[in-house]
């Protein structure tokens, strides 16, 4: 969990973090402003970051047999979309150039307040919010992914081509356990949908593995539609009991040995795939926004790293004579190496590598300048932003990490 995820303030979110973080695997962030009193007012104070995350929605009307959110978070509740904009809005404003949307079941969004089409409308809203160059949402629900969204997806520009949706598992018989309303020709019917519109988007997954019940063929079909949908990585789980969950109480938990096997198995299937999707990148430009640098790989390798649109990894050099960028800036670069987890640019000469600096990048400045007592550089002048000029306030940097089982 983010270490700046709870405080004592918002200890009461704790369980529920925790519940999300080990269910997705991952640092799980929540902004006390917009969860403690939802739907709330605009929170009135955040730090200055490149990234942001912003709720959506809290709460889930569906009932998944190994899931604890719908008995601790209770029924889906969605703000208004005023709200929502206008929180983006102040995040842009305070430098923030990448937003992602949260929710348990972001494409639902609008069941509240009765408009089906909210989600796909919230995200050409946020098209036409300038200075907002990304945008993502986690995650959307299977069952619930109607066409208006991949429209929306393709058509709206700083939507990123990237889509995160869980799988959970590749057997009916299993998604029926666990009450899971859609079969696994409805999933990869949605993920041709958006590569049809977006060819080259990046789709990953979750998915349990050893759920109670599950036989060697129900495991066969998980794999079968793993080779089918080609996820660009995956978060894989082996099922545990979680106590107070409907799955808990079932009869034919497995053992462990079996679910291990599987589940090397299955690692092994989606490292292969997610090398063989990453291998087909070579060669390919792409724009990244350069993240904070640490660790020791990147002082030996003297590489930096940023995302991609389609939120790959990517390691980058810097071509003699060319300028560093900061955090928060974009660098364009072609890949030269691929491995199962990442990326690499080593371009060779400055034509291979463009910068192209932002406002983000003139916040670093300030605040590596008000760190260190020296006057601050001037501003790149390439946004206006709300940063203020006079580079007094912190700045906080990068999104939270989000380790896990990916392959
Ligand atoms: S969709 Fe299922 S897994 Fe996701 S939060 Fe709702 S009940 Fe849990």
């Amino acid at each position: 969990m983010g270490g700046r995820s709870v405080r004592d303030h918002n200890v009461g979110a704790l369980p529920a973090l925790l519940d999300r973080a080990r269910h997705n695997n991952e640092a799980q962030l929540e902004i006390l402003e917009s969860l403690d009193v939802f739907p709330s007012t605009l929170p009135t104070k955040r730090d200055s970051v490149y990234s942001g995350w912003v709720s959506i929605s809290v709460g889930c009307n569906n009932t998944c047999t190994f899931c604890i959110v719908p008995s601790l978070r209770g029924k889906e509740k969605d703000r208004r979309p005023g709200e929502i904009l206008a929180e983006i809005q102040a995040l842009v404003d305070d430098g923030a150039v990448e937003v992602t949307l949260l929710g348990q079941n972001v494409n639902s969004y609008g069941v509240e307040f009765g408009d089906r089409l909210a989600f796909s409308k919230l995200l050409r809203a946020c098209g036409d919010i300038e200075g907002l160059e990304r945008v993502r949402f986690t995650s959307p629900h299977p069952a619930a992914f109607t066409d208006d969204v991949i429209d929306a997806m393709a058509e709206t520009a700083n939507v990123m081509p990237q889509l995160h949706m869980p799988l959970q598992s590749g057997s009916d018989k299993v998604l029926k356990d666990m009450r899971r309303s859609y079969r696994s020709t409805k999933f990869l019917g949605i993920l041709d949908k958006v590569r049809d519109k977006i060819p080259h988007a990046a789709i990953t997954t979750d998915i349990i593995v050893g759920f109670p019940g599950e036989t060697e063929e129900d495991f066969q079909a998980t794999l079968d539609v793993v080779e089918k949908s080609r996820f660009a990585s995956a978060f894989t789980f082996q099922y545990s009991k979680r106590p107070g969950t409907p799955a808990a109480d079932l009869p034919d938990q497995l053992p462990k040995a079996v679910v291990q096997e599987r589940y090397e198995r299955l690692t092994a299937l989606q490292d292969r795939i997610a090398a063989e999707e990453n291998a087909k990148q070579l060669g390919r430009r792409v724009e990244l926004l350069v993240t904070a640098q640490s660790g020791r790989k990147a002082e030996e390798t003297h590489r930096l790293s940023g995302r991609s649109q389609d939120q790959r990894l990517v390691h980058f050099s810097v071509p003699e004579g060319a300028e560093t960028p900061r955090p928060g800036d974009f660098v364009t670069v072609t890949i030269t190496e691929a491995a199962a987890f990442h990326l690499v640019s080593d371009p060779e000469t400055t034509a291979d590598y463009s910068l192209r600096r932002s406002r983000v990048g003139d916040a670093w400045d300030r605040s590596q300048a008000d760190s260190c007592g020296a006057p601050a550089p001037s501003a790149s002048g390439t946004g206006s932003g709300g940063i203020g000029s006079s580079g007094s306030r912190a700045v906080s940097l990068g999104m939270p990490s989000l380790p896990g089982r990916r392959g």
